[in-house]
């Protein structure tokens, strides 16, 4: 048994949106839940002292109903080790599958990683090509274009997804396939707009959210948990939009500024001084004062677990943008419903990234490139429709957007697996 099993919490929100629908049926459900494919794969690699050593790989591709499975390669050791990580991937493959039918894309859920921690480890740039080309090896029979298209996540980055790229060509005949993997970099077919796509994701989603409460972004203050790719530029976004940063963090702590100041302002500061800790005019406080500092718009987009009950009790924004995976635990969402709080989960806030990785596909697959201006605007409309839906659908069901956003996805796969039927 797994402790804190990510995978039964995907399988918990699955039969919620069920109960909600009215899906009795249990192997229905267990359809719904469980991954179509679960490939655990061994990857021997020549270290460069000469020895082998041998790393567990997985790809677990959950739905494919609505179009090839799609989702991220992590290279990362959690806690529980390698067992705990097959349910976690397990899980995030789920998360997928919603995400993409949530904003509408015609693509299913998948997820990968290898048991291993780069940056711990350091490993040399030869050892990770080669770990990361065998891996592309063994997972070769069930990726490509028309399968299955994996994409970036924890500790890759384009170089990884040009290794994979560049390994599946050639045992495919030298097929030149970028379509394969998204995340590339632009001179290897990747797309414009995808570095700041989950950020400006979330911020049309917060616009969104603030048009249907009636909240004006222009006198709107901004609280950003995190200062990486999701936050920072959500953070840029909002102040194009009109709202104002007031507060901000990283690893080395939190801090506030009533006033007010420049997102650039404080991106140079963290170039400079590796932190936004000390930035001139700001006060730092602790992680619970930053995330009940009083505000209309909360963005946690660092790190998982972090709005725990007690955090809930003593919010004062009024809408949440989930720009990171998992910020809030289940114990806090009717805390945060009570209090009128509108959150934009998870699976929609940060789905930006997903959707301009669809669109990379896309010019992969027709082999003609869009500006950045163009995929942009294909990104928003995908995304502000996906908001109005589930907001209608938590209107309608008179549930919260956590669940309105499962109800919708659950359906729109189903709609799927229903047209086709099974066959064989
Ligand atoms: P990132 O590595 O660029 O940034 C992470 C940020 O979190 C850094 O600023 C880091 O300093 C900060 N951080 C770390 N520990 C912290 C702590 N204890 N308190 C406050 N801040 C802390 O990562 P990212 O890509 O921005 O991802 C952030 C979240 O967004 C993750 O949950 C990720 O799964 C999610 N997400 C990202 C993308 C994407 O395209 N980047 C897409 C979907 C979801």
């Amino acid at each position: 048994m797994v402790k804190n099993d990510p995978f039964a919490n995907a399988t918990k929100q699955v039969n919620d949106a069920c109960d909600i629908i009215g899906i009795k049926d249990k192997e229905l459900r267990e359809y719904l839940a469980m991954p179509n494919k679960m490939m655990r794969v061994k990857i021997p690699v020549k270290m460069d002292n000469g020895k082998i050593r041998v790393f567990t790989g997985f790809r677990s591709q959950h739905n494919n109903d609505r179009g090839p499975y799609k989702g991220g390669i992590r290279y990362f050791n959690p806690e529980g080790g390698v067992e705990y990580m097959e349910r976690e991937v397990m899980a995030l493959s789920s998360w997928m599958t919603w995400k993409c039918a949530i904003v509408d894309i015609p693509l299913g859920g998948g997820k990968g990683g290898i048991y291993v921690n780069p940056k711990t480890e350091k490993l040399s740039d030869g050892e990770m090509e080669r770990l990361t080309r065998q891996f592309a090896y063994k997972i070769s029979e069930i990726i490509g274009p028309e399968k299955d298209i994996p994409a970036p996540d924890v500790y890759t980055t384009g170089r990884e997804m040009t290794q994979i790229m560049d390994t599946f060509s050639k045992l495919n005949g030298n097929k030149y396939s970028p379509g394969v993997i998204t995340g590339k970099p632009i001179s290897m077919g990747g797309s414009l707009a995808r570095n700041v796509a989950t950020g400006l994701g979330t911020a049309y989603c917060v616009r969104e959210a603030a048009k249907a409460l009636k909240i004006n972004l222009k006198t709107s203050k901004v609280v950003l948990q995190g200062f990486g790719n999701a936050s920072t530029f959500a953070g840029i976004y909002l102040e194009k939009m009109g709202a104002k940063v007031i507060g901000a963090s990283d690893s080395k702590g939190s801090i506030l500024f009533e006033k007010g100041a420049k997102v650039s302002k404080l991106m140079e500061y963290k170039e400079k001084t590796g932190s936004v800790v000390g930035f001139p005019g700001s006060k730092k406080v602790s992680t619970e004062e930053l995330l009940t500092a009083k505000c209309d718009i909360l963005v946690p987009g660092a790190l998982e677990n972090q709005i725990t009950a007690k955090i809930a009790n003593n919010l004062k924004c009024k809408i949440i943008g989930e720009a990171a995976n998992g910020p809030t635990l289940p114990e806090a969402d009717p805390i945060i419903a009570k209090k009128k709080i509108l959150v934009i989960p998870d699976i929609l806030a940060n789905s930006g990234g997903v959707c301009i990785s669809y669109l990379e596909w896309v010019q992969n697959n027709m082999g003609y490139y869009w500006s950045f201006d163009e995929v942009a605007n294909k990104m928003e409309k995908n995304i502000t429709k996906g908001f109005k839906d589930a907001y209608e659908l938590s209107k309608k069901h008179k549930i919260d957007m956590r669940k309105a956003t499962m109800v919708l996805a659950v359906e729109r796969v189903l709609e799927a697996f229903n047209q086709k039927g099974i066959w064989p």
